[in-house]
């Protein structure tokens, strides 16, 4: 016999991921706009905006809108001219890696720290001690920072470029400083899941301005201001259709950001203590987090239920849970054939099976969070206490 099928405690789909779109009325005289400039992509006005305002709200000299995240990181790859090994997580998305693989360089995984779950320094440090290091790219995980502090540090002593992946970090803090101004550059995405929503685009920050012609040369020569000596061109043009959602979605960012937040309070109620769940919170209560990710980690002897079975359970009720990042990255081809390419990964394999991540976003209010939390305690052995 199979499963008795139960109707979902959720008639259509809760995602993980942001989906935040403007009302329409907004919408139609912005692209209206773009009808009647008749320039479509190219740097147009929009794009040119956006550059602007972003640079402001970030606080950094440069911001070089690009199509996507993955191609920005591609591009900033190419742009530093980094070669050889280069240091980056494994706890992450596969695009953080792959971007190295694209530039003909290789990724050196290094383990994570427990507290923010971005690369752990002092492994860093034995790292780049005992190999040929070519360079180091963080990420800012959950819109924590990484230490950023002592990265710069390693990375001046050995004279090696540090940069960032921030897609996790829109918006967010580091002792009072905004990401995107932190190591050479950092490159942020602007995916319908992230917190600030082009569709598809992303941008990458530098307060160098030799840096910024390159990226903008090797993005294409549009806008490049000067031409200067690179590899080779791309083509990780910002359309101006993606540059209004952008302008759009930027005018919304502190609404959405305190709306995350009390998206994150309310599954904070709401789950109490279950023993064995446990919320993440941010790793410095001092600094701004966009809550771009509602992040709980599972104790499957405690819980009494395994992670993955509980996001089965989820899914089957239309909680689109997901288990970033499962598996870790060194862990999937070709990556795990280079094992003399990683240190000890100790936290990232446990992270890897102990953490799930639950809908969050603009279509997740206070009345949703608590009907997943009572189903998530009905779940657990010990209910919600
Ligand atoms: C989303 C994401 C990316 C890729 O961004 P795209 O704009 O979708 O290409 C890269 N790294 C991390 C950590 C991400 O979360």
């Amino acid at each position: 016999m199979g499963r008795k099928v139960v109707k979902p405690l959720f008639d259509n789909p809760l995602h993980v991921g942001q989906l935040n779109f403007p009302n329409w009325e907004k919408a139609e005289k912005k692209f209206r706009k773009i009808f009647d400039n008749k320039y479509y992509t190219n740097h147009g006005p929009m794009v040119r905006e956006l550059e602007e305002k972003l640079a402001e709200y970030l606080g950094v000299k440069h911001v070089v809108a690009m199509t996507n995240a993955t191609i920005g990181l591609m591009i900033a790859a190419k742009a530093l001219d980094v070669k050889g090994q280069i240091i980056c997580p494994s706890f992450t998305f596969l695009a953080t890696a792959q971007s190295l693989s694209w530039a003909g360089a290789k990724p050196f995984f290094c383990d994570v720290e427990i507290g923010s779950h971005c690369l752990d320094t002092q492994k860093v440090l034995d790292v780049v001690e005992n190999n040929e290091i070519g360079g180091i790219l963080g990420v800012h995980l959950w819109g924590n920072t990484c230490n950023v502090e002592e990265l710069e540090k390693i990375a001046r002593q050995k004279n090696i470029p540090l940069y960032f992946d921030a897609a996790h970090a829109f918006g967010c803090t580091r002792n009072g400083v905004k990401v995107g101004s932190f190591g050479s550059l950092e490159v942020f995405s602007f995916h319908a899941t992230k917190i600030l929503n082009a569709g598809e685009g992303g941008c990458v920050c530098t307060n160098d301005d030799f840096l910024a012609k390159r990226l903008r040369n090797i993005r294409s020569s549009y806008g490049a201001g000067e031409i200067v000596e690179i590899p080779f061109t791309g083509n990780g043009r910002m359309s101006e259709i993606q540059a209004a959602m952008a302008l759009m979605s930027l005018e919304d960012i502190d609404f959405n950001i305190t709306r995350n937040k009390n998206v994150h309070a309310s599954y904070a109620r709401y789950l109490g203590d279950i023993r064995g769940l446990k919320l993440l919170m941010p790793s410095s209560l001092d600094d701004i987090n966009n809550f771009q990710y509602v992040v709980i980690e599972i104790d499957k002897n405690d819980f009494g239920m395994s992670r993955d079975s509980l996001v089965q359970c989820l899914v089957e009720n239309n909680i689109m849970a997901k288990k970033y990042f499962a598996p870790p990255v060194h862990l999937i081809y070709p990556f795990y054939e280079d094992s003399e390419l990683r240190t000890q990964m100790n936290v990232t394999n446990v992270l890897s099976e102990k953490l799930l991540q639950l809908p969050s976003g603009s279509f997740v209010d206070e009345l949703c969070v608590e009907k997943i939390c009572t189903l998530i305690g009905s779940l657990s052995s010990s209910g919600i206490l």
